[in-house]
């Protein structure tokens, strides 16, 4: 009988794990459920610690049939500010592909400390949306990463570099609802309590309007998961020429879907706003935001200044624009959190993430044209 594909473990959830464990390692399985949750502690299969030995053949067994691949970190970068480190760390995939993924400072103690990061990772290896403002959008898709990437993004920075987060956003490369397979297991994964075990309230999908997407979220009914939109503007036209995905799901159509989406009676949907001088700025825009978000109950506005990357589209917002946004939002009774700006020195911030080199390096004919869903 031949021994069937290998499969990567940080994929599977236990119950899938344990299943095929069971089929393809008949005597001798009965080590998976240590061997799961050690791996997500580990990055590796800890024989060491089962407390029982492992004949070295059986060892081997384990380690083809189930690998535990962790990704390479090529480069790590950390911005120190007085809000606390920032840090962006460069992963590498088996096939040569980069992804990036970055921990940031986002609860603090009464004395100022950093009492909790948030770890934004990445779905795809570029995006197909062409977001005109995102490092990312300008790769084009170059493919899709896979579930147990996503989480090994996880399971790498802790093992490797040390990282601790206690929420994860999909915020990085990518986007996550147009890689639903892969985002749909890997947020299984996620919150399986034998492996890392993250809680649904401590995942945030962040989305630039994928309808399909969020009708799939909508179907799992998993109440407490939080749900994020791009927004940039609220004015169909402009908000078309930022993002396409506007001109197949424009903003009233996006308004009906969300105003549909609230799953539960708290619940409170983060609405991100890159503010872009000169295109996003002014008094009208506010109150489009505050129509925009009229039916839709509870709306947290994030208002992240413009991080200018290497192509900007206009300059970073000053300190009196970003107030002065601010003011005219909460005069509209918006609920408005000011984003401090974070590893904008290190291209982590919102909008920056993307690999410049790597795009740089791909031959034009295998970047493949920008589409939308
Ligand atoms: S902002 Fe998000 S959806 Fe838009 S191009 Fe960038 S990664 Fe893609």
């Amino acid at each position: 009988m031949t021994d069937p594909a290998p499969r990567q473990l940080l994929g599977l959830t236990r119950d899938a794990f344990e299943a095929a464990a069971r089929e393809a390692i008949p005597t001798g399985h009965g080590h998976s459920g240590d061997l799961y949750r050690l791996a997500f502690v580990h990055g590796r299969h800890a024989f060491e610690r089962l407390g029982c030995p492992v004949p070295a053949d059986r060892q081997q067994r384990w380690n083809s049939l189930f690998p535990i691949s962790l990704l390479e970190p090529r480069r790590v970068v950390e911005e120190r500010l007085e809000v606390g480190t920032t840090a962006k760390a460069i992963l590498a995939t088996s096939d040569g592909y980069e992804v990036e993924t970055v921990l940031i400072p986002m609860r603090y103690n009464d004395d100022g400390s950093v009492a909790a990061y948030t770890q934004c990772i990445s779905s795809q290896v570029g995006c197909r949306m062409g977001c005109t403002f995102c490092e990312t959008g300008r790769m084009g898709l170059i493919r899709n990463l896979t579930a147990a990437e996503i989480v090994s993004q996880i399971v790498t920075a802790r093992v490797r570099l040390g990282w601790e987060a206690k929420n994860v956003v999909f915020m990085g490369m990518g986007e996550a609802l147009d890689n639903w397979d892969n985002l749909h297991q890997a947020l299984l994964v996620l919150t399986e309590r034998s492996g890392l075990g993250f809680g649904h309230d401590r995942i945030t999908i962040c989305t630039s309007g994928h309808a399909e997407g969020i009708r799939r979220l909508m179907a799992l009914g998993w109440k407490r998961l939080n749900l994020s939109i791009s927004l940039n503007s609220a004015e169909d036209r402009a908000r078309s020429r930022m993002m396409p995905v506007n001109r197949t799901t424009p903003l009233g159509d996006l308004q009906e879907l969300l105003r549909q989406y609230r799953q539960r009676r708290n619940f409170a949907l983060g609405v991100n706003y890159c503010l872009i001088p000169g295109l996003n700025d002014a008094r009208e825009d506010a109150s489009r935001i505050a129509a925009f978000c009229a039916p839709l109950g509870r709306c947290l506005i994030n208002l992240i200044p413009y991080n200018p990357g290497s192509a900007p589209i206009a300059a970073a917002p000053s300190e009196d624009e970003i107030v002065r946004f601010v003011g005219w939002l909460r005069q509209d009774g918006i609920s408005v959190r000011r984003r401090v700006t974070k590893g904008r020195s290190i291209m982590a911030a919102c909008g920056q993430l993307g690999n410049v080199e790597l795009r740089r390096r791909l031959p034009t004919e295998t970047r493949p044209g920008m589409q939308h869903p």
